[in-house]
């Protein structure tokens, strides 16, 4: 499947999209040429596999590229960033396109997704990703990956608590833990980052600003100041029944 907007239609929607977001930063032609790159790839292999519900380039632009890049500015530069649960590559791919300066690592369970975001690294020509498959819960138990990321990132994986022991365990002393959500239930109020050795989240809320409607969107950030006790994260049967 081809996408139905070409080159130049989709670059001058990222431009309006971006401007009214404060994302300007990230109109270098460069980079947008790469997500027009990555967006129709995207589409190509949507056809086929399920990646992503939405398919209209407008809505694209909007809720998965200016979304995954609202985060960009709470990334420090030239910091290693761990996305669990990256699925079909967001906020894992705009952010490796539109910040060369990061090294991004996108984790998820299922290696049919990581492989398709690791095709499309190879295909924009993108050193600074890496991908990673298997569960966040057990990654973080290995030597490697523990407490070694300054920033790990999620976008809509699973509830606050939930997606705390899944990132702060894989952040180093003196990063963060950077959630996206789109909105906070009352249920999803916790003190998981003090006891896995981390601030209280710091809310911030905004909009993502749409050509017809606007939406809400939260950012919740953490920062490390001391190491996880071992015992976490739990088996994921634990972590659902008991959250903390
Ligand atoms: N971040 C992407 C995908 C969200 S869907 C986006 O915003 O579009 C959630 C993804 O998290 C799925 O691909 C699922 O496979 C993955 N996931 C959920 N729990 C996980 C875990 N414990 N470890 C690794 N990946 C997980």
């Amino acid at each position: 499947m081809k996408m139905i907007m070409q080159n130049d239609e989709f670059i001058q929607l990222c431009e309006k999209c971006f401007a009214d977001n404060g994302l300007e930063a990230f109109c270098e032609p460069k980079t947008l040429d790469l997500l027009y790159k990555m967006t129709e790839n995207m589409l190509s292999v949507n056809a086929v596999t399920n990646l992503t519900a939405i398919t209209e380039p407008r809505e694209i632009v909007l809720k998965h590229l200016a979304d995954s890049l609202s985060a960009a500015r709470y990334i420090p530069e030239g910091a290693s960033v761990l996305d669990v649960g990256c699925g079909g590559g967001f906020p894992t791919l705009p952010l490796a396109i539109a910040r060369p300066d990061l090294t991004v690592t996108g984790l998820d369970s299922t290696a049919k997704k990581t492989r398709y975001v690791a095709e499309s690294a190879a295909l924009l020509g993108l050193d600074n990703l890496k991908t990673l498959t298997g569960r966040a819960e057990e990654l973080a138990h290995e030597p490697q990956y523990r407490e070694s990321f300054d920033v790990c990132i999620a976008r809509a994986v699973a509830s606050l608590p939930i997606l705390t022991e899944l990132c702060l365990p894989f952040v180093k002393k003196g990063g963060k833990m950077v959630a996206m959500k789109a909105k906070l239930d009352e249920s999803e109020q916790t003190r998981a980052p003090q006891m896995l050795g981390a601030t209280a989240f710091e809310r911030h809320e905004f909009e993502l600003i749409g050509e017809q409607q606007s939406e809400t969107r939260l950012i919740l950030i953490a920062e490390k100041q001391k190491p996880t006790a071992a015992a976490y994260p739990r088996a994921y049967a634990q972590i659902k029944k008991k959250p903390l």
